[in-house]
């Protein structure tokens, strides 16, 4: 205990035996000069976080250290919508730790091919599997669409995380788009997983279904204040945070900015049958089975 070796505000030194010369003698005063910055107390001695202002220690300022001193331009970020385990395989997506067949090579093993296992076209890299593959191309063209958005063409990542960040000055829409963006990424790998390990099990007309179940699914059971309906999801996802449904229509809550205005939408019937030709033009419709 420091403090028993405190007497009248000074340090109080008990050595077995003299404290050679040499180094042994540097490292002493090389101690003293690092102590005496320090104004020591008879109080009992305490832990103290030097992260935070009030000296608690709280997990928010190890976050706070990790992004600013040591992750330089890939902060942290965790996205409590989404599964422990996808926020895992986000983080190594970003660093490009995922097992894509780039990657094995670089560690030494051997593949028998490094062309994507989807398009069979182009080498296997992690932006070729989620951003440039057909898939991933079909992917984002639905998305746009579904979220009535124009998405510019991402090359990694970062393109697509910035992008999302800025989206809209509305946090929920942001937050809906963020969790779109981290099902369909997911997704997308559990599709090449699937073609991978267990062919036929994960049909490409099957991965914008399960991103709209995905990412609501996700919104609906991991925020509290979603309180989400199926029906205005599947039509006006970036919406459905603010819409509460009525015999007559939606009701479109408008932030408050819009002074307490509302907006009404024709019927559920009237929408569906809007969406219905909106969607038919789409070659990748596949869930006009929802409605
Ligand atoms: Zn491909």
């Amino acid at each position: 205990m420091v403090s028993e070796r405190l007497f009248n505000g000074s340090l109080v030194w008990y050595w077995r035996r003299p404290i050679r010369s040499g180094a042994e003698y540097q490292q002493l005063t090389d101690l003293q000069a690092l102590i005496g910055q320090f104004h020591l107390s008879e109080a009992p001695d305490t832990w103290t976080c030097s992260l935070s202002s009030n000296g608690n220690f709280s997990v928010s300022a190890i976050r706070k250290l990790l992004d600013t001193d040591n992750m330089g331009a890939w902060p942290t970020h965790w996205c409590k919508v989404v599964p422990p385990k996808v926020n895992f395989f986000l983080w190594r997506l970003r660093l490009d730790r995922l097992p894509d067949m780039c990657n094995l090579l670089d560690r030494g093993i051997d593949t028998s091919s490094l062309l994507c296992y989807s398009c069979r076209i182009q080498v296997e890299d992690i932006n070729h599997v989620f951003f440039s593959c057909d898939v991933a191309e079909q992917v984002w063209s639905f998305i746009a669409r579904w979220l009535d958005v124009n998405l510019p063409k991402w090359q990694c990542f970062e393109d697509m995380w910035q992008w999302v960040m800025l989206s809209s000055q509305n946090a929920a829409k942001v937050l809906i788009t963020e969790v779109v963006c981290y099902a369909s990424l997911w997704t997308l790998w559990r599709f090449r997983n699937g073609l991978i390990f267990n062919p036929g099990s994960f049909k490409k007309s099957h991965v914008i279904d399960t991103i709209v179940l995905y990412s609501f699914d996700w919104l609906s059971s991991r925020y509290k204040k979603a309180n989400l309906n199926w029906n205005v999801w599947l039509q006006f996802p970036l919406m459905s945070l603010g819409i509460c449904v009525c015999n007559e229509g939606y009701t479109l809550k408008l932030p408050s900015g819009f002074h307490g205005q509302s907006v009404r939408y024709p019927g559920v019937a009237a929408i569906d049958e809007f969406r219905r030709e909106r969607m038919q033009e789409d070659a990748f419709y596949v869930y006009t089975a929802l409605f």
